[in-house]
């Protein structure tokens, strides 16, 4: 049969990261030996404390529909870090829990865009954002910041993006793909022109908090301006080693968490039990391993931040935050081995991938053609077996 997809599907894009590993999980399956750089989540298992929760809860029968925005105890315990860790003040009725942080984005994006409003996506994004915009009908207006700007917008640019249809901006720090962390100044001069356009709002996407090597995580919804206009997205998936499980949730003003909740309500009812009750656990358990893994992870970023300055015509900054480098790859466009020419950023992933069994993702699914990511969520041999590969086979490249 021929393809009778709607048109809303066929103007969808695959996910680049998905799609990346997928390939590279198919290559495994072949017996070649592949290095994966290209999904990011964390290669540690789920804290013990948390897999124990999960195993009594079976036990204890949490086998039944769970309330639609998530179970009480953990909405409690979310609102109970909010206040803790971020000292912001949330109820138990301004949080629901969905499957994922990427759930959240898209129930609120559904909850707060109209038919042709626009959404302000600072580029390089996450992949799945434009794509979410376009399903909720909404128009991504993507304002891009080059390495020369550490990949992080200014206010300026931020002001010449707003026009009388903007309905959001989506701020992901610390970012993936850049690893960039806005610091507190820097968003208080974008909180400056926010301030001046009351219609809109921030989707805040802070699934990093955690992984973050410069200090404390600052929210934009810590200011008291925009609080109101905020939708915090957070959720289990990074910070504890529970991509599997499937947990994230939205802190917002209770009529978008009340939005969502009838939107969960026909479309996918509340998340997991089990998983709830491992959350749960995550939140209100020690949060040791949180740090133990951070710190595992500034020491991967600074070894492949090392290794990657080493390779010719590659433009590197240092992460702040998050388990990504971002290079500027483009010097290698252009240059070919055994008559395969590398073109762009796709194409040099897919060389990287087949010549060097190494899995890492294209920068234009970023909105970045010039940068590829690679993930150093995997073990120092790891990174360092991948550079060898890497530089090797880039070397070959005239
Ligand atoms: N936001 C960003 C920036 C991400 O990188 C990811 C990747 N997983 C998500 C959201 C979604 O996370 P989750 O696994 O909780 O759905
Ligand atoms: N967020 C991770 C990544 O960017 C997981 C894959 C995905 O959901 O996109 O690689």
């Amino acid at each position: 049969m021929t393809n009778q997809l709607s048109d809303r599907l066929n103007k969808l894009s695959p996910s680049q990261t998905l799609a990346m590993s997928q390939k590279s999980s198919e290559l495994k399956a072949q017996g070649v030996d592949v290095i994966n750089l290209s999904v990011g989540e964390p290669d540690f298992n789920t804290p013990q404390y948390i897999k124990d929760a999960a195993k009594k809860a079976i036990d204890d029968n949490f086998s039944h529909y769970s309330p639609v925005p998530g179970y009480p105890a953990l909405r409690k315990a979310i609102a109970a870090k909010l206040k803790n860790e971020n000292g912001l003040e949330y109820e138990p009725s301004q949080i629901l829990v969905s499957n994922g942080a990427k759930q959240c984005v898209c129930n609120a994006l559904m909850a707060i865009v109209n038919a042709g409003e626009e959404v302000i996506i600072p580029a390089p994004y996450w992949v799945s954002y434009p794509e979410m915009v376009k399903l909720a009908d909404g128009v991504p207006v993507v304002v891009s910041a080059g390495i020369e700007q550490n990949f992080k917008i200014n206010p300026a640019q931020l002001e010449a993006s707003i026009t009388s249809k903007t309905r959001a901006l989506i701020l992901c720090s610390p970012s993936n793909p850049t690893g960039s962390v806005y610091s507190k100044d820097e968003l208080a001069a974008l909180v400056a022109v926010l301030i001046k356009h009351p219609h809109i709002f921030v989707i805040a996407d802070e699934i990093y908090e955690h992984i973050n090597y410069v200090g404390t995580h600052v929210s934009i919804g810590q200011f008291p301006e925009m609080k109101d206009r905020t939708i915090i997205i957070n959720g289990v998936s990074k910070a504890y080693a529970m991509t599997g499980w499937r947990i994230g949730f939205i802190a917002a003003p209770e009529w978008i968490v009340k939005g969502c909740n009838k939107l969960q309500g026909q479309y996918t009812s509340g998340p997991c039990s089990v998983s709830q009750k491992a959350a749960e656990a995550a939140y209100t358990g020690s949060q040791e391993p949180v740090r133990e893994m951070c710190t595992a992870f500034r020491r991967r970023r600074d070894l492949i931040v090392k290794l990657a300055k080493e390779i010719p015509g590659f433009e590197v900054t240092v992460p702040d935050g998050a388990f990504y480098i971002f290079p500027k790859c483009s010097s290698y466009y252009g240059k070919s081995y055994n008559g395969r020419q590398i073109n762009d950023s796709n194409d040099l992933a897919m060389y990287l991938l087949e010549v060097g069994h190494v899995a890492c993702v294209g920068g234009s699914g970023f909105g970045a053609p010039e940068c590829i990511r690679m993930s150093y969520a995997t073990s120092e041999e790891n990174i360092a077996e991948a550079f060898r590969r890497i530089k090797n086979v880039l070397g070959q490249l005239k």
